[in-house]
């Protein structure tokens, strides 16, 4: 049983196929620690996870991609980061209980899913709309690489409690001396078993489906879970709700507690910080206090 928590890229050079593996346990692990996810929504969250590591693998930037979906189902939604150092974080939130029909497309209701790729340097950002076409958040991500980027794609996405596993096979753009082999190469994807995603080594996995195709393999890449969130930024948030209802939690609470809900992390505001965060907020005010 492999207990890795990587990505590993390979490369069938003569069909111009690339193809990646992305296989998390620990990370996994500590996405949903935090959560008592319904085994059917962590499913879902587990293979957005998966599918947003392979997907950011595929492009080059220096950001953030994010997966999100918020619709007017049950799972109202649905968020996952990763960044291009393979950063990765994710949340899920919806009603309970859960419908009898606990699809995808039930569950997300009227919904898209949204890429955006943040590019960190220029602070450019691209967004794109994923129609919910198909039965899977895999058929939907193959759809949306088919239509906007022309690209011909196959994804195979797992999870359990224990990890989350992916495969991406891709077609680049580019001659191929090979006319079968995009066919050939998916169609042995496609026989690949969820417990084999999750289970096996990603060599073995390679070995096991392409043994007699010609495939240059490139060395794993680790995956960590990476959380964003900061005292600054919860900071700012509490700036953007408004002095006044801050106080009222103040005299109501004592104090004021946010949660980050990607990692748990727990901040904790006094009347003191609250003052100081209106106060640097306000120059002006700030300068008649010490009159
Ligand atoms: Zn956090």
């Amino acid at each position: 049983m492999s207990k890795s928590d990587q990505l590993r890229r390979f490369l069938f050079d003569k069909a111009n196929i690339r193809g990646e593996i992305v296989q998390l346990n620990e990370v996994w692990q500590s996405m949903e620690a935090n959560h008592q996810y319904h085994p059917v929504i962590r499913e879902y969250l587990g293979e957005v996870v998966a599918a947003a590591v392979l997907l950011s693998a595929t492009i080059k930037f220096e950001g953030s991609l994010t997966i999100q979906a918020s619709g007017d189902g049950p799972l109202s939604l649905m968020v996952v980061e990763c960044r291009s150092n393979f950063g990765v974080r994710g949340v899920a939130k919806y009603k309970e209980p859960l419908p009898e029909q606990t699809d995808i497309k039930t569950l997300l209701g009227k919904s898209n899913l949204i890429i955006t790729i943040e590019q960190a340097r220029t602070n450019e950002r691209y967004q794109g709309i994923v129609a919910l076409e198909g039965n899977s958040i895999a058929e939907f991500l193959e759809g949306y690489l088919q239509h906007s980027e022309q690209l011909e794609t196959r994804i195979f996405l797992a999870a359990d409690k224990q990890a989350v596993g992916g495969l991406l096979l891709q077609q680049l753009p580019g001659k191929t001396e090979d006319d079968d082999s995009w066919d050939r190469i998916t169609h042995l994807g496609s026989t690949i078993q969820k417990e084999e995603l999750l289970e096996l080594q990603a060599t073995e996995i390679i070995h096991r489906l392409y043994h007699e195709e010609d495939v240059r393999l490139f060395d794993p890449e680790p995956v960590h879970f990476q959380c964003s969130c900061s005292r600054e930024k919860v900071s700012n948030m509490l700036r953007s709700i408004g002095e006044e209802e801050a106080a009222d939690i103040i005299k109501e609470q004592g104090n004021i507690s946010v949660d980050c809900e990607f990692c748990g992390t727990s901040y904790d505001f006094d009347e003191i910080d609250i003052a100081e965060i209106y106060a640097s907020n306000n120059p002006s005010a700030a300068s008649t206090t010490r009159h």
